[in-house]
C-alpha cells in the first residue's frame, strides 16, 4: 500500500496525454503582459498579480469576454509561437508525453491575422517544445460556433490549404447560444477531408447540445459532457458508440458548470465504464495543470494511483494519434509506470 505522500509522488510523475486544451487560455499572466507590450496596446495591467486577478470568472458568460479580451491582445502571428511553446513546456513539466491543442483560428482572422502564417507560428512553437523537452503535440482547429456554419466551411478551406500537424476540428464558443446542428455539413465535409471530429457540448447548455453533437455531427469525443449526466440514455449511448468524454475539472468549478469538483460527474462517467480523460481547457486561466487536475482527482473524489493511470491510457486510446504511434506510446507509459510502481 502506498502512503499518501507515495501516492501524489507517482501521480505527478505519471505518463500523461492532454487531449483538450486551447493554445489562448494557455495565456500565461506574465505572458499576458508581453503581449500587451509587444502589441503596443494600452496596459490593462501592471502587473502579473493585476493579470492573475483578472481571470476570476463570475460565471460561463463572463469567462468568454475575458478570453476575448485575451484574444484582442493577440495582435501578431508570431505570437502564437510563444503561447503554444508555454502550453507545451507546462505540460511537458507534469510529465505530459502527447497533447491535443486547440487552436480558434476564426477569432484571429477575424482580428486580421493570416491563418497560414498563425499555422506556421504554431507548429515553430510545437517543434521547440518537441526538442526542448520530448512532447508531441497535434493540432484541433476550432471552427467557434459564434461566427455561424458559412464561416465553418470556410475555415475547412483554410485547412484544405494549410493542414500542416492539424488532426481534427473542433467547435467550441457560446454554446448555449449557438447550438451544433447547423454544423452537420461541416462536419461531414471535415470527415471526408479525413479529419477526426470533436466539439464541446454539455458544458453551457443540457444533454440536448451532446445529442446534437453525436447525431449530427458525428464526433468521435465531446469537449465537456457534463450534463450527459442528466440522462441516462445518453451515458449508454455514449458508451455503446464508444464516444470518449474530454473532462475539464477545475474550469467547471471556475466558470460554474458544477458547483464543486465533488458535484463533477468523472466518477460517473469512469464507474459507467465510459471512456472518460482528465483535461485542463485553459490551464493558465483557471490556475491549474495537468498534475493539479489528476492530484484532485486523488484527493477529493478517491481515484486510486492506478485509477489515474487508467485515466491517462484512456487520453492515449481516444487520443487523434494513428495507430502505429498510439500504441508506441502506450507501451511507453505501461513500461514507465511499472517502472514507478517497482521503486514506490
Ligand atoms: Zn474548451
Amino acid at each position: 500500500m502506498l502512503s499518501l505522500m507515495d501516492a501524489e509522488q507517482l501521480i505527478k510523475k505519471l505518463p500523461k496525454a492532454e487531449q483538450h486544451v486551447h493554445i489562448v487560455g494557455s495565456t500565461r499572466p506574465e505572458t499576458l503582459l508581453w503581449l500587451a507590450e509587444d502589441s503596443g496596446l494600452p496596459k490593462l495591467f501592471k502587473t502579473a498579480k493585476d493579470a492573475r486577478r483578472f481571470f476570476k470568472f463570475r460565471d460561463f458568460p463572463h469567462f468568454i469576454d475575458v478570453y476575448c479580451t485575451v484574444v484582442d491582445f493577440v495582435t501578431k502571428e508570431s505570437q502564437l509561437e510563444r503561447l503554444t511553446y508555454e502550453l507545451l513546456e507546462s505540460d511537458a513539466r507534469c510529465n505530459v508525453k502527447y497533447v491535443e491543442a486547440s487552436f480558434s483560428a476564426p477569432d484571429h482572422v477575424l482580428r486580421g491575422l493570416d491563418y497560414g502564417k498563425m499555422l506556421d507560428a504554431v507548429n515553430r512553437g510545437i517543434s521547440r517544445a518537441r526538442m526542448g523537452f520530448g512532447v508531441e503535440c497535434n493540432i484541433r482547429v476550432d471552427l467557434v460556433r459564434n461566427y455561424g456554419p458559412e464561416k465553418g466551411m470556410e475555415v475547412l478551406d483554410w485547412i484544405e490549404s494549410k493542414n500542416d500537424n492539424v488532426v481534427s476540428i473542433d467547435l467550441g464558443g457560446s454554446e448555449e447560444r449557438f447550438p451544433a446542428k447547423p454544423y452537420k455539413q461541416a462536419y461531414q465535409r471535415a470527415r471526408k477531408m479525413g479529419l477526426h471530429l470533436v466539439a464541446h457540448a454539455g458544458e453551457a447548455a443540457g444533454p440536448e447540445s451532446i445529442w446534437q453533437a453525436v447525431n449530427e455531427l458525428g464526433v468521435e469525443r465531446i469537449g465537456h459532457g457534463v450534463a450527459a449526466t442528466d440522462d441516462p440514455a445518453l451515458l449508454r449511448h455514449l458508451k455503446t458508440k464508444g464516444i470518449a468524454i474530454e473532462a475539464c475539472l477545475t474550469s467547471n468549478v471556475k466558470t460554474r458548470v458544477v458547483r464543486t469538483l465533488k458535484n463533477h460527474p468523472i466518477k460517473t462517467f469512469y464507474d459507467s465504464g465510459l471512456t472518460v480523460t482528465v483535461n485542463t481547457d485553459d490551464p493558465s486561466m483557471f490556475g491549474t495543470d495537468m498534475n493539479k487536475e489528476y492530484l484532485q482527482l486523488h484527493r477529493q473524489l478517491d481515484f486510486s494511483p492506478s485509477e489515474l493511470f487508467k485515466l491517462s491510457l484512456n487520453a492515449l486510446n481516444s487520443s487523434f494519434l494513428p495507430e502505429e504511434s498510439k500504441s508506441r506510446m502506450r507501451k511507453a507509459f505501461i513500461k514507465e509506470y511499472d517502472r514507478l510502481l517497482n521503486k514506490g
